[in-house]
């Protein structure tokens, strides 16, 4: 069984892991040395943290070029909004109504006095999207799975999780003090193995955390699989669909509804940040549990309710993603032709997700690789080193409804030259990638 907090894959990235050094000393020093490390990365330009953006989060935005501070467009690849939601007519217009009817915020948290007549016809709407009896709503999607993970589990219960879990989860188990054992990435047998040490154990419950849509890789979990090992061991399935709600499944009711799954999942999480482009969280599962989590969650009890405004916009989110399902088709048949284009270039790219990984080839230089995207007006998300690994370094792109063909084409130009640029393989790349995904 593995037990620790290092990092293992995932959305998981702690710098103090890495920066060994500034561990040891004084806030002061610490701080100073960690100023040293981010102004060094200035100077040579690499730093492709905090881009600020001056426009809407659509397929272009105007960007403020940290080199030169001049405004320049942009072709957006590295935000989650993938239905194009945050720009959407009707979307906008009912977030204003709602600001006219509610006003600006509430003041308070929900079992005080920021519980409005929209927040309940969310969770209900949540609730049916989910096929569970009850939601509750959460000011943030990592606050959904701190409160969810530490309300409901205590030190007399047993966590399985999925190494490549995001981080909110993992702190969520920090937090609980439950016994905790992580199993190898998407590796059911793994996981029987720990579950089957983990049943003779003593404890109260079993729970098994994995991730519809992992959001580093955007690969699935096979919850067709792990689902029956989790009824076979008496354990209770939570599933984080943060990246899944919207996207997956033929009605976008996420990655349960994509295996057929639909209101069999115990507890599903999810956020609001991705496909409905604004912020804040969601538990959907059994109305005791809903119930339960709304006194024992911490980050729900004690915590503002989200405006109405986000509540309203959530809602008319889900009006769209019922009126319009050709966004979802659109996005599917952009993320089937990015994948194709890439593969074509030799790249082993799976098509389920929006999210597509470009992990980074032994020896490519990940700082001029980054740069050279920025150069060519592509907005890329560099996931690096010393935040990873240097073998799990890479760049993640996430593709759009509303990209357009020529949109995309611009981007697979981009990766090759880069590629070339920075004198790298594919095919070589492309093997090993394979190997490590069957490994
Ligand atoms: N879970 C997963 C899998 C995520 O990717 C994220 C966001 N990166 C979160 C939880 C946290 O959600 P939010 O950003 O909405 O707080």
């Amino acid at each position: 069984m593995t037990t620790s907090s290092a990092y293992h894959g995932g959305e998981n990235f702690d710098l103090r892991d890495i920066l060994l050094k500034g561990r040891t000393l004084r806030l002061e020093e610490r701080t100073a040395f960690f100023q040293e490390f981010l102004g060094s990365m200035r100077e040579r330009g690499e730093n492709s943290c905090m881009r600020c953006i001056n426009s809407p989060a659509d397929r272009e935005v105007e960007v403020v070029d940290p080199a030169t501070w001049r405004r320049r467009a942009m072709l957006m690849f590295g935000s989650n909004n993938y239905l194009g939601l945050a720009t959407h007519p009707y979307v906008q217009k009912k977030a204003q109504e709602a600001i006219e009817e509610f006003g600006i915020g509430l003041g308070g948290p929900p079992l005080l006095n920021g519980y409005t007549t929209l927040h309940r016809s969310l969770e209900e709407r949540l609730a049916a999207l989910k096929g569970t009896e009850d939601a509750m709503v959460f000011s943030s999607g990592y606050g959904a799975n701190v409160g969810l993970v530490s309300g409901l589990t205590s030190r007399s219960d047993i966590i399985v999780y999925d190494a490549y879990s995001h981080a909110s989860f993992c702190d969520g188990v920090k937090l609980s003090g439950a016994q905790s054992f992580l199993f190898s990435h998407n590796d059911t047998g793994n996981l029987r193995l720990i579950l089957n040490q983990a049943a003779n154990r003593p404890h109260n419950d079993l729970f098994v955390g994995v991730e519809g849509v992992y959001s580093m890789d955007g690969d699935l979990a096979p919850l067709d699989r792990i689902l029956p090992l989790c009824r076979e061991y008496g354990a209770h399935l939570i599933v984080d669909d943060a990246h899944g709600t919207g996207v997956m499944g033929a009605n976008g009711r996420g990655t349960g509804e994509h295996f057929g799954l639909e209101g069999t999942i115990d507890i599903t999480m999810g956020t609001f940040s991705k496909a409905f482009a604004v912020s804040g969280g969601f538990v959907a599962a059994k109305k005791p549990i809903i119930d339960y989590l709304r006194y024992f969650a911490r980050s729900y009890m004690f915590s503002a309710s989200l405006p109405p405004v986000v509540i309203a916009t959530v809602l008319a989110g889900l009006d769209v993603m019922e009126r319009e399902p050709e966004r979802a088709k659109r996005l599917h048949e952009n993320i089937e032709y990015a994948a194709a284009a890439l593969r074509r270039l030799g790249f082993h790219t799976p098509s389920e997700s929006a999210i597509i990984p470009l992990r980074v080839p032994p020896g490519m230089d990940i700082r001029k690789a980054a740069k050279g995207f920025h150069e060519r007006g592509i907005f890329v998300n560099s996931i690096e080193y010393p935040a990873v690994p240097i073998s799990q370094q890479r760049f993640r792109i996430s593709i759009m409804a509303t990209h357009t063909r020529e949109d995309i084409d611009r981007l697979v130009n981009a990766v090759q030259e880069v590629w070339v640029e920075t004198g790298s393989e594919i095919e070589e790349y492309a093997n090993e990638t394979k190997q490590s995904h069957a490994a």
